[in-house]
């Protein structure tokens, strides 16, 4: 990544193979996964975590933004999804690529990819994680 390019948030994510995959901590001892990774299992406080990625996942729900808020810098309208990786029983919330909710359908194949959030106040594009819908035949 070029240094004009800052990450909203450092390790929630990286590019492995090509393709942007989100990081998942793995509890060695009881099998639950989370998001972000953390040092310790949310569910028995092992500290015997591996990290585990993930990159396609189904869509569960989402919805379409459209009222700013103090949190959120990003242009409006935009999308928000919550999308299953059943691989990993976990369900994580992002912003999805499609704004307009008529063109998603529940269960239908979501690919993690790293887009532009917005635009900070030196002219930098900040870059975070999104749900982008999966083309038919890709
Ligand atoms: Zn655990």
């Amino acid at each position: 990544m070029s240094n004009e390019i800052k990450v909203l948030k450092e390790g929630l994510f990286k590019e492995e193979d090509g393709k942007a995959v989100l990081l998942l901590g793995h509890c060695l001892v009881c099998g639950t996964a989370f998001f972000p990774e953390r040092p310790f299992c949310s569910r028995c406080g092992s500290d015997q975590i591996e990290q585990v990625s993930v990159s396609d996942g189904k869509l569960y729900s989402w919805t379409t933004v459209i009222h700013p808020s103090q949190e959120n810098k990003m242009a409006l309208p935009y999308g928000m999804a919550k999308v299953d990786f059943p691989d990993h029983k976990i369900r994580i919330t992002g912003v999805s690529t499609e704004t307009d909710s008529e063109k998603l359908t529940r269960g239908q194949d979501m690919r993690v990819v790293v887009a532009k959030a917005y635009e900070d106040e030196d002219g930098k594009d900040v870059v975070t994680y999104m749900f982008q819908p999966v083309e038919e035949g890709k």
